[in-house]
């Protein structure tokens, strides 16, 4: 028998508390070589603008093999749905058979954002920073949720394409965690004075320059996951010391780097460590206080198959989910 953990029980399931140690293993894991995963697939879907991603991996420290499909319609917004939807398949690695079929939407959300926050404890210079959101949909709100879990904001600043998003955005996360949220007019405001910033749109060019950026400053780059789109002008990616969360998918899908090595301004040794590497001890990350720090973030399956794995096991504990049978 398979379980079946639907979004509602996943929500009581895993917590960013949880998420946040869970993401620095499984992406130390990844970059001590100990996952066998390979550069995700993507299918573009051009007729309906949208893509279909397959990310499968292996963590056989941790006894776990599993694959998501996500799929990414940006246009999705017109027709009131999520723009990013998912499935995973949690796989017995001893014998192949099927484990549980998870829905994959809010770990994609929920797994994100404890990565940025993992990366942020790690590599911001300050632990009460005044927060900086371009972006303020689903991963704005579960970013603001999981970096408290690593530092003290002391504000937050957030700045949308169009200032209803960045309204409603202020509006829940005051109520939510009683935190004051300011929207501003434009990118420069939002990230005026921060110590931490967020870039999470689905924006194809920069809304983040170079110029902008204060020493110290720490980014979280997580929008732009094709290797044409970008979130941040070269300047911005010259500028930093740059973390990824996969040399071999960074330098496949990440316009933020792919592009600025194109023009020649940066070569691939840019590229300083993986995230995972700050994570196992084997990078020191941040050296200095008024270096800039970026982590590209472009979401791996590893990331997808241990919180699967984790919500899997405390199903089985609490006798939560269905249980169906393909058979
Ligand atoms: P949402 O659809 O919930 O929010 C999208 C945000 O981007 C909104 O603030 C929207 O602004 C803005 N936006 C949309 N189109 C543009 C544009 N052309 N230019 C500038 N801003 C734009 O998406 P999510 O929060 O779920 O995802 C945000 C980003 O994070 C996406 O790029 C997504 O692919 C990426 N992502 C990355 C993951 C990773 O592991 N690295 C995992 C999941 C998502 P408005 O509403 O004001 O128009």
């Amino acid at each position: 028998m398979a379980l079946l953990l639907r979004e509602s029980v996943l929500r009581e399931l895993v917590t960013m508390r949880d998420l946040v140690p869970l993401m620095e293993q499984a992406l130390a894991a990844f970059s001590r070589g100990g996952v066998v995963q390979p550069v995700r697939s993507v299918v573009a879907v051009a007729d309906h603008r949208g893509f279909l991603g397959l990310m499968p991996a292996y963590m056989s420290g941790q006894e776990a093999l599993g694959l998501k499909a996500v799929t990414f319609y940006p246009g999705n917004v017109e027709r009131r749905l999520h723009t990013h939807m998912a499935t995973i398949l949690l796989l017995d690695p001893e014998t192949g058979a099927l484990q549980a079929i998870l829905d994959g939407r809010l770990i994609t959300e929920m797994r994100t954002a404890a990565v940025s926050a993992a990366a942020t404890k790690h590599l911001a210079a300050i632990t009460s920073p005044v927060l900086a959101f371009l972006g303020a949909g689903v991963q704005a709100r579960s970013h603001l949720e999981a970096l408290r879990e690593v530092c003290r904001p002391e504000a937050v600043q957030v700045w949308s394409r169009t200032r209803p998003t960045a309204e409603r955005f202020a509006e829940e996360m005051t109520a939510r965690f009683g935190v004051t949220v300011v929207v501003t007019t434009t990118p420069e405001d939002a990230v005026e004075g921060a110590g931490v910033i967020c870039t999470v749109t689905s924006s194809q060019t920069p809304v983040l320059r170079g110029a902008w950026l204060q020493p110290g400053v720490h980014i979280n780059a997580v929008g732009a996951s094709r290797p044409d789109w970008r979130e941040l002008d070269t300047a911005a990616v010259v500028k930093a010391r740059l973390f990824v969360d996969s040399r071999a998918a960074a330098v496949v899908e990440a316009g933020d780097f792919v592009q600025p090595m194109k023009e020649g301004a940066i070569t691939q040794s840019h590229i300083l460590a993986e995230i995972g590497e700050v994570f196992a001890g084997i990078h020191p990350g941040r050296t200095r206080p008024e270096e800039i720090t970026l982590f590209k973030s472009l979401g791996l399956a590893v990331e997808d198959v241990a919180t699967a794995q984790w919500a899997y096991r405390r199903a089985l504990e609490r006798k939560v989910g269905e249980e169906l049978s393909l058979h």
